[in-house]
């Protein structure tokens, strides 16, 4: 960084990467500018690479899974060098929420918050690493002996999206490297930046060369062909089930390759009359606002009883209102701005529709001008109906669309009415209400009474089409492996040939 940039302005230049292969920087490719959501004012550099890059990572990659530099150690040797990076991490928190906000418009205190995530992700992949075992059976007579191996599947593919460019990738990279695989990422080419930057803090942390590479540039180019790869063992890939679908065909073209998939969502946040309807209502604003919208599980249905229905959303529009929309660069901003133009485009159209299909705006429903940067206010429908497109789509911005319900069955069944199937939240102090409707919504993380808590132990992932797969924890890390079942004769062999 610029030694004359403070954490708190804009940097003097845009600051210039190269890509990272094979435990080294690598430059002389054309660059991508990128300008700051917040500020309209480039910040950063990355490299446009080609496919013959592509190819080159992929290499070095399976030149480092094959040597078993990484794949041969010990649970306990690979966890000692994801504690290393987490202590590394750790060092260089702010620098990196720093380039994170730049990039992508997020407030500076919400960005600190997610690289301690980020930390929690490394340090709970080094236990899981300990952790990893396979099974045995001992119930198949005294002549034979069972064991299931978990291996490391490979080369992995990680393609992520541009809303949590560093979140998304540590929930992953800790788990694959726990696992032992070796690993291609390929960032959104808007959000580059900190997918490249912990190439530097994984090296400094001991990780041999080739075990983790970045290749910038497009997903329509690096990302198409990252999935079209026939050398590549998994593809991890997160973004939009549109895109998702095309990698499905992808693998299904190339070499099957496995595939993990963490894909939209148009999640329900369900507010029973019982419910603390200030508690309730302060998590249905975090839900939807929290990364402007801009998250895969934002609570972005929200299901309330008739009887409070009017007096929740009346609570609810007061405190949207009391939001602090700001420069991602101040300390008190809440919101920040909206990651790139064509994502601001699609938000405000679809207010637009909500309007144009008669749905009632309680509050936000515009744009908000700074004078710099694409900003959207916090906004509530009311009245909004099953069939329209704001409870439909996934908006992928702060618009939050209330519906009611009658009954409980109502509400599970409005709740259920959806292709997606990734996160939903209840609110009652009805412990009955509260498991039915968690075990009933077909959803793959359920939030009882809070919303977008927990951390790193516990899986995630999405039912319907919101993806395949699980990634962190434990289970996270067995996505990445292979089982095998090795059985072993004990004793002298029954023969076929008498
Ligand atoms: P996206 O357009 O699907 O892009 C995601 C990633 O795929 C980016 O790196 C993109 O690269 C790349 N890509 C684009 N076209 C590709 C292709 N043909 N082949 C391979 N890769 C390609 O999604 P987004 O707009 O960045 O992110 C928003 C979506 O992600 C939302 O639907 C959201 O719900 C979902 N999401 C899901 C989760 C989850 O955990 N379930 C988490 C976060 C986000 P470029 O950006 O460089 O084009």
């Amino acid at each position: 960084m610029d030694q004359r940039t403070t954490l708190h302005s804009l940097p003097q230049a845009p600051r210039e990467f190269g890509f990272w292969l094979d435990g080294a920087w690598e430059g002389g490719r054309p660059l991508f500018e990128r300008a700051s959501p917040g500020h309209g004012v480039a910040v950063t550099l990355t490299p446009k690479c080609t496919v013959a890059d592509l190819d080159a990572a992929v290499a070095a990659a399976r030149r480092a899974f094959e040597d078993r530099g990484w794949a041969g150690l010990s649970g306990a040797e690979r966890a000692a060098v994801l504690l290393r990076a987490a202590e590394i991490l750790r060092r260089r928190r702010d620098e990196i929420a720093y380039w994170e906000v730049l990039e992508n418009g997020k407030p500076i205190a919400q960005a600190r918050g997610e690289i301690d995530h980020c930390i929690a992700c490394f340090e709970v992949g080094a236990g899981a690493a300990r952790l990893l075992h396979g099974d045995s059976f001992n119930s198949l007579g005294d002549g034979l002996f069972g064991m299931v191996l978990r291996e490391p599947v490979g080369v992995v593919g990680l393609i992520t999206p541009w809303n949590f460019p560093f979140l998304i990738l540590c929930e992953r990279v800790p788990f694959i490297l726990a696992s032992g695989c070796t690993m291609v990422v390929k960032p959104s080419e808007v959000t580059s930046a900190t997918s490249l930057m912990l190439g530097e803090v994984l090296a400094e942390a001991g990780l041999p060369k080739g075990v983790y590479n970045v290749v910038t540039g497009s997903g329509r180019t690096i990302g198409q062909a990252l999935t079209e790869h026939p050398d590549v063992d998994m593809l991890s890939f997160t973004g939009s089930t549109g895109v998702g679908r095309s990698v499905v065909h992808a693998a299904a073209d190339s070499n099957f390759k496995k595939l993990g998939l963490e894909l939209g969502g148009k999640n329900p946040i369900i507010v029973f009359a019982d419910a603390d309807l200030e508690d309730a209502a302060d998590g249905a604003a975090f839900g939807i606002s929290f990364n402007t919208g801009q998250c895969c599980v934002s609570s972005s249905r929200l299901i309330v009883d008739r009887r409070v229905a009017a007096e929740f959303e009346a609570i609810l529009a007061a405190k949207m209102k009391r939001i602090v929309v700001g420069d991602p660069l101040d300390e008190a901003t809440q919101v920040g701005a909206i990651t790139t133009d064509a994502q601001n485009q699609t938000i405000l159209s679809y207010i637009d529709k909500g309007k144009a299909e008669g749905a009632k705006v309680l509050t936000g429903g515009a744009a908000i001008e700074l004078g710099r940067g694409s900003y959207i206010a916090p906004t509530l429908f009311s009245g909004v109906t099953p069939d329209m497109a704001i409870a439909r789509d996934e908006i992928f911005g702060p618009v939050l669309s209330s519906f009611t319900f009658n009954t409980t069955d109502e509400a599970i069944r409005l709740a259920n009415d959806t292709v997606y199937g990734l996160a939903a939240s209840v609110w009652s102090k009805n412990i009955d209400t509260a498991l039915t409707v968690s075990r009933r919504v077909r959803a793959g993380r359920f939030w009882v009474n809070c919303i977008m808590a927990g951390g790193p132990e516990m899986p995630l992932g999405g039912f319907k089409q919101s993806g395949w797969g699980r990634e962190a924890g434990v289970y996270g890390v067995e996505e990445y492996t292979q089982v095998k079942s090795v059985h072993v004769e004990i004793g002298k062999r029954s023969h076929w040939i008498k």
